[in-house]
């Protein structure tokens, strides 16, 4: 191998340094990634009222993108309109469209109402022309069945976080989504999604932290942050069979080819 393949670039398809666990240290996050050769990070919306410092952190860091939804969770922020969701997605920086998604989890009672704003995501996505984030929680049956129905497959995009069953992520990966693993895959307990992520095919694979959450290991518990999808590529390497150098090429390059070539 030559030394270009061998040198690591990484992504972090997903984290939220807007949250105040990270925002107060924008500089040090950046630092760390750079140390880690985590060269960028997509940092996900889940409420309109704080898209703005998002998309901010996006326009003043090439390192950083953005994307616009509200997180299935957010119930005391106003409902997005399928207009203000493609209005603000409009932005160059803005690369898809969420989180979104179902979260039957945290959420109880007649849920029609998450129901619907997801579809409103994924009908802002296909008229945006832009890949969706989603979010799924004990919901993976009457999720695949609304991406279905919305036709999101014209835009696809990624299964975040990903811990549901092999069935699922093959039913997404046949509607144009990517499975991106966490830090959960580091946790001794996660020896069945260990088993779902050596099946997924190269070309499906994503990394990413969820930071300030979901910390992998060695630092499970503390604040998680972008640097450490270092430590998740690792893991996916070693369920894998491949280098860290493998995995890092194959994970930047499908970022790119799902979310920033979007003169697809
Ligand atoms: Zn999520
Ligand atoms: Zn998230």
């Amino acid at each position: 191998m030559t030394a270009a393949i061998d040198k690591v670039v990484l992504v972090d398809s997903h984290c939220h340094i807007d949250f105040p666990e990270l925002a107060d240290d924008i500089p040090g996050v950046l630092q760390r990634m750079a140390d880690s050769d985590v060269k960028y990070a997509l940092c996900v919306s889940v409420n309109m009222r704080d898209f703005p410092r998002v998309l901010t952190l996006a326009t003043e860091h090439e390192q950083i993108f953005a994307s616009v939804g509200v997180h299935p969770d957010t119930t005391d922020a106003p409902e997005p309109s399928l207009e203000e969701l493609v209005r603000e997605g409009r932005a160059r920086r803005v690369v898809a469209v969420g989180e979104t998604g179902l979260d039957y989890f945290r959420a109880s009672g007649d849920l029609e109402w998450q129901r619907q704003r997801f579809r409103t995501h994924i009908r802002a996505a296909r008229e945006l022309d832009k890949p969706l984030i989603i979010h799924c929680r004990e919901a993976a049956q009457d999720l695949l069945q609304i991406l279905r129905e919305e036709n999101a497959r014209e835009v696809g995009g990624v299964m975040h976080c990903f811990t549901e069953s092999w069935d699922v992520a093959s039913a997404a990966m046949e509607m144009n989504f990517l499975i991106s693993f966490s830090g959960i895959l580091t946790f001794k307990s996660a020896a069945a999604l260990r088993e779902v992520a050596s099946r997924v095919p190269s070309d499906r694979l994503l990394v990413e932290t969820d930071s300030p959450y979901l910390a992998p290991v060695p630092y499970r518990g503390k604040t998680n942050q972008p640097a450490f999808v270092r430590h998740v590529a690792e893991g996916l390497a070693q369920v894998r069979g491949a280098s860290l150098a493998q995995i890092a090429a194959i994970t930047t390059a499908n970022f790119f080819r799902m979310f920033v070539a979007l003169d697809k």
